[in-house]
């Protein structure tokens, strides 16, 4: 009791100390801003600085305390990329950034006579340098954004192999029936695009306990291309590898261009205002408004990643539009919608659904018109258990198992032309045997060396004399 009584009053005491430390030093800042207010305008300062390493570009954001103008220039040998940001303040931040395993060797920065602050990029190889201004959003405020660029690569889309003409990946997705295969085990590989969400500057959701999406969902993509890379007939692909932020176009053009990808699949853990939503979710584009306010605003959510993660204005997302493009873009939708729901039967066993059906909104990531694409929800990260088991490994690999199940059923019963399992198809509804005149079940058993209790069963049969001429039977596998 004495302790708690001694406590409060120390605590008191604190708050009135603290209480006239405020006061006075909200004074002295209000005598400063009087007398310098007058002379110059406020310096800006870099309160932070992120660095985010992609495969072919490293990107440095500034947080800034307000907008500030710049010009930006590079110099060689050694490499380095100048920016002089005029009226800004050095701060700590620009000592303290955490650079590593990216083409940056540091970073400096000086006051410079003239009042500007100048940052120096040290590099250790000659880079492409783009820079933009981002206006306030979500979580951040002004941000000066740096992009480092491999010399002669495009964003996201950069090192793409040029295939030669006879490889069957490199043609478009609807020109692809015409090509010819021919016997079981041949074919191409089905390439399924994993798409994690969010990355970089963009963090996703965040759950109650910190827990950002980004990373869960990246855990997520990695583990369904573990279960999809031992599938024999299917190459998965990372559309992000590590914590950067990409472009929601340039992950739709990366699965096409640079993968040629038969589906795209996007993955995602959103929060909701109402914590106790919950359960998983799988969505296919809409181009007729929501199936649901969830999906609604979900929708919204997700499309707000290029502000968020930052994308220059003049890379806004432009969609064709032309009668081709409805007519693709109605027949991949059709197949979104089937393998969408095939994924989230498959979830349903594993995890608590939000919905039976599956859901349609108009997500900017999903509208390719040529692959079919869907953006799943493992769970909402907002809801403390489940983002408690969204965290865990035993349950990540129960989703990605299912989310897999769901994909390779899909592509079972409908594999794109040309591929190993179409062969595998055709080579499977090609067992099927019209009975002829005269002929026995135990014949056809021995023809095709399946056991006659077997068939029976496989074609729900209970007497061997219950068939007739013409009839078809299925026949099972030896
Ligand atoms: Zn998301």
């Amino acid at each position: 009791m004495r302790l708690g009584k001694a406590l409060k009053k120390s605590v008191k005491m604190q708050l009135q100390t603290s209480w006239i430390g405020a006061t006075l030093a909200r004074l002295s800042l209000l005598l400063a801003a009087l007398i310098v207010a007058p002379l110059l305008p406020a310096a800006e300062q870099i309160s932070s600085v992120r660095v985010w390493n992609a495969p072919d570009n490293t990107r440095v954001v500034f947080d800034l305390t307000g907008p500030v103008t710049h010009q930006l220039f590079t110099l060689n040998a050694p490499d380095r990329v100048v920016i002089d940001i005029p009226n800004a303040e050095k701060t700590r931040a620009l000592d303290l950034v955490d650079f590593k395993g990216g083409p940056l060797v540091n970073v400096r920065s000086a006051a410079q006579a003239n009042g500007d602050l100048r940052v120096v990029l040290d590099l250790d190889r000659r880079l492409n340098p783009k820079s933009f201004l981002l206006k306030p959003s979500d979580q951040y405020g002004h941000r000066l954004v740096i992009d480092l660029e491999q010399v002669g690569a495009k964003a996201g889309t950069a090192a793409r192999p040029q295939a030669p003409a006879a490889a069957p990946v490199s043609q478009p997705k609807s020109y692809s029936t015409a090509k010819s295969y021919s016997t079981m085990g041949s074919g191409r590989d089905i390439v399924v695009a994993i798409d994690a969400g969010h990355g970089g500057e963009d963090p996703g959701a965040i759950g109650p306990s910190g827990t950002r999406e980004k990373d869960i969902v990246l855990q997520i993509s990695r583990r369904i291309y573990n279960v999809l890379k031992v599938e024999q007939g299917i190459k998965p692909v990372l559309i992000r590898t590590g914590d950067y932020f990409v472009p929601l176009a340039t992950r739709r053009e990366m699965a096409r261009r640079k993968y040629n990808a038969d589906l795209f699949v996007s993955v995602h853990a959103d929060a909701f205002d109402n914590h106790r939503a919950r359960g998983a979710s799988v969505f296919a584009l809409s181009r007729r408004g929501a199936t649901s306010t969830l999906a609604r605003v979900l929708a919204e959510k997700e499309n707000q990643s290029d502000a968020i993660g930052g994308v220059q204005i003049n890379n806004a997302d432009e969609m064709v539009t032309s009668v081709i493009y409805d007519l693709a873009m109605e027949g991949s939708m059709e197949h979104s919608i089937k393998v969408g729901s095939m994924v989230l039967r498959e979830m349903g066993g594993v995890t608590h659904l939000h919905k039976k059906q599956l859901e349609q909104a108009g997500f900017a990531v999903l509208k390719s018109p040529d692959i079919p694409s869907i953006l799943v929800e493992t769970g909402f990260i907002s809801n403390p258990t489940e983002e408690r088991n969204l965290k865990s490994q035993d349950h990540q690999v129960k989703l990605s198992r299912a989310i897999g199940r769901g994909i390779i059923a899909y592509f079972d019963q409908h594999p794109p032309p040309g591929t190993y399992f179409a062969a595998r198809k055709q080579q499977r509804d090609a067992q099927q045997h019209r009975i002829a005149r005269g002929e026995t079940l135990s014949e056809i058993a021995q023809r095709y060396r399946v056991d006659l209790a077997a068939l029976m069963q496989y074609n729900q049969l209970t007497t061997t004399d219950l068939i007739r001429e013409g009839q078809v039977l299925r026949i099972p596998h030896s």
